[in-house]
């Protein structure tokens, strides 16, 4: 698993602004975002279920599905240059995120994040389940902030879900306690030095 996104935090996002379509445009802040959900288009009298993604068409039954792309302004960062994102949006299909990726344009790298395609509730446990699904350690931001909510069942995805967000925030207090112990270390050093 992957720890680089332990202390990331959601920055705001105006999606409403400079969508590239299908990263068509090489203009600096510009996004763009992959989807993957299941095929709504008929196959043999039923529907058919295949895995689609957004500005595709699918292979089994040639239906081209409509993805709405992110519905939040809010954009959870990865820590990658380089993704296979039809494969991550594919890992995502199942949940109400998408990835995206803004454009940096001449001067700096690509950045790529997630995005939530619905909101009205929170939404925190599809968040940490979704850097899990993408290999990554959940954020700490999130990790110390799963909600409780009447009924909710200690199931075996929610348990593993649990156990990353927990060795999120044994990570993010164990980088504290050796940042504390350095600061002691350069107070001694100072005294010691006057
Ligand atoms: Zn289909």
């Amino acid at each position: 698993m992957n720890h680089d996104t332990i202390d990331a935090t959601p920055r705001r996002l105006n999606y409403s602004e400079g969508y590239a379509y299908d990263g068509g445009s090489e203009e600096a802040g510009t996004w763009t975002f992959w989807e993957a959900g299941a095929c709504q288009g008929q196959r043999d009298g039923e529907t058919c279920g295949e895995i689609v993604y957004n500005g595709g068409q699918c292979n089994k039954c040639a239906y081209e599905p409509q993805f709405e792309g992110p519905a939040m302004n809010y954009f959870y960062p990865l820590n990658e240059e380089r993704m296979d994102e039809n494969e991550c949006a594919r890992k995502l299909a199942r949940l109400p995120l998408v990835l995206v990726r803004i454009n940096g344009g001449d001067n700096n790298a690509d950045q790529y994040g997630l995005a939530l395609t619905g909101g009205g509730m929170d939404l925190t446990w599809e968040i940490c389940a979704a850097y899990i699904a993408l290999g990554y350690v959940p954020p700490a931001h999130f990790a110390r902030n799963l909600p409780m909510y009447a009924g909710l069942k200690l199931t075996k995805h929610r348990r593993e879900i649990i156990r990353w967000c927990r060795a999120s925030l044994r990570c993010q207090r164990d980088w504290n306690a050796r940042g504390l112990t350095r600061l002691r270390d350069t107070v001694d050093k100072m005294k010691g030095g006057r």
